[in-house]
């Protein structure tokens, strides 16, 4: 069975060298919609707590709201990081507050002092699909991943393949002691 949980994520972004109207900047709420499987976790009677999918998850989506995403070779990117740079807010300011956890992998690198996270490739529907399974695969049963932006819409699905242990109270994933962080069940 699957449990399934959507986020809404405030982003800017373009399509460099793209021949269309998305090659000038511009903004959407993109709404993300992960969908993880596995057995039911008889002790709670769920696949696994949509709250917590949440919480692992935001942690690295976080980096995506308010953000400007731009790939790689974009000339607006030296140009902006110049403007943050003369502006004081590059490496951070008091009110950037809701910051999620810095990242690298191949396909993105995240900078949340200034809220940027830049792509390898364009930051299509098909390519955040690609960013954000690369970033949460090993932490979560990812079943299928629905991104939808503006009139642009992609999925894709995938095989689960982790062996992740649930904890029978409260249903999040045990420690590599076998214990649950959050009630302190310990697996026997
Ligand atoms: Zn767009
Ligand atoms: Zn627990």
């Amino acid at each position: 069975m699957r449990s399934i949980t959507t986020f809404d994520l405030q982003y800017a972004h373009r399509f460099y060298g793209f021949q269309g109207e998305a090659q000038y900047l511009h903004g959407h709420t993109g709404v993300l919609t992960i969908e993880v499987e596995d057995t039911v976790n008889e002790g709670v009677n769920m696949v696994y707590p949509c709250n917590e999918i949440q919480k692992v998850a935001w942690d690295v989506l976080k980096n995506f709201d308010h953000a400007l995403v731009l790939r790689e070779d974009d000339p607006l990117l030296p140009a902006i990081l110049d403007v943050y740079e003369k502006q004081g807010i590059k490496n951070g300011h008091p009110q950037n507050k809701m910051k999620g956890e810095a990242f690298k992998t191949p396909l993105a690198t995240a900078y949340p002092d200034c809220r940027l996270v830049v792509t390898k490739e364009t930051m299509t529907v098909e390519g955040m699909i690609k960013i954000v399974y690369d970033l949460l695969k090993e932490k979560l049963n990812i079943a299928k991943i629905t991104f939808t932006s503006g009139v642009n819409a992609g999925s894709a699905e995938f095989e689960t393949k982790n062996n992740i242990e649930r904890c029978p109270l409260c249903g999040i994933t045990l420690n590599k002691e076998g214990v649950c962080p959050k009630c302190g069940y310990k697996k026997k």
